[in-house]
């Protein structure tokens, strides 16, 4: 029966253990995150015969920002070292294209895994807890499924039954806050400055640059809610449940912003003004 530590489950990327899937299986468009364009299954031209970033030092620098901003989860290394059992595509390039297609997949799973391990670990959702422990041993078997079975799973399916869980985990944990109902809501640019939101439901809210400085988000669900360019700084963050660190290194911070345990505080947050910041831990890298 697995765990729920993140470590234990595999879920924190180790770069040095993967054929830099995120590198070479993604596509990418020209944009303020990359500085190219890169058809999937193309390999980055900054990427090393080992695997590693050429330019890791310098991603927000060179214009690759959104490098420094994705995390897999732990997928990239289940997929090159158990799927594939430690053969990369640079080995055996017959097995390319299945495994760029299993590399996704396994994404969303790991995702769903980091879910079940959080809700796993509220008190409050202990009335779901027999449930909620069943879908992650059932989407841990998955993820060591082989290639095969892997690329034609019906992974959207298996992602709303979790889906269903961890609404109801959200609803136990926010339970008694009164936390405002914003869904899916607009909020593209915002001005949420020292708003409360403690015990808000924000799933999928797109808060894209918003002024969330000094907010409270103390116990916000904040599940797939697009933080990209929004401002954190001095915000409360304690026990939000279901953020992500992909989320929170797409946001801006600052020392003071308090983030869930579970999180680390972005590089980025901290450089000095003016200097150049240091990247987060990158795939690649
Ligand atoms: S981390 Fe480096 S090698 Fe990987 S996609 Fe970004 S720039 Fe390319």
């Amino acid at each position: 029966m697995p765990g729920t530590n993140p470590r234990d489950l595999g879920l924190l990327a180790d770069c040095a253990s993967c054929f830099g899937l995120c590198c070479v299986a993604l596509p990418f468009s020209a944009s303020a995150d990359f500085a190219i364009d890169k058809d999937a299954g193309r390999p980055c031209p900054n990427l090393d015969d080992g695997f590693r970033c050429s330019i890791h030092a310098q991603l927000r620098g060179r214009g690759f920002a959104g490098c420094t901003v994705f995390d897999c989860f732990g997928a990239g290394q289940k997929v090159s070292q158990v799927t594939y059992e430690g053969r990369s595509w640079r080995e055996a390039p017959g097995t390319a294209r299945q495994m760029y297609a299993v590399f996704p997949v396994m994404r969303q799973l790991h995702e769903l895994l980091w879910y079940l391990a959080e809700a796993l670990g509220l008190e409050a959702a202990r009335p779901v807890h027999g449930p909620l422990r069943r879908a992650l041993e059932e989407t841990d078997r998955l993820t060591r499924e082989s290639a095969d079975v892997l690329e034609k799973l019906d992974v959207a399916a298996h992602r709303a039954e979790v889906n269903e869980l961890l609404l109801k985990t959200s609803e136990l944990a926010r339970a008694g806050l009164n936390g405002r109902e914003r869904r899916g809501a607009d909020l593209i640019g915002a001005r949420l400055k020292g708003a409360g939101l403690r015990g808000a439901n924000l799933r999928g809210a797109y808060l894209i640059g918003a002024d969330l400085r000094g907010a409270d988000l103390r116990r916000a669900d904040l599940i797939g809610a697009d933080l990209r360019g929004a401002d954190l700084s001095r915000a409360d963050l304690t026990g939000a449940i279901f953020l992500t660190q992909a989320q929170v290194n797409a946001a801006k911070g600052d020392p003071a912003t308090r983030l869930p345990a579970t999180l680390t505080r972005p590089d980025h947050w901290t450089a000095a003004p003016g200097g150049r910041p240091r990247p987060a831990r990158r795939p690649g890298g």
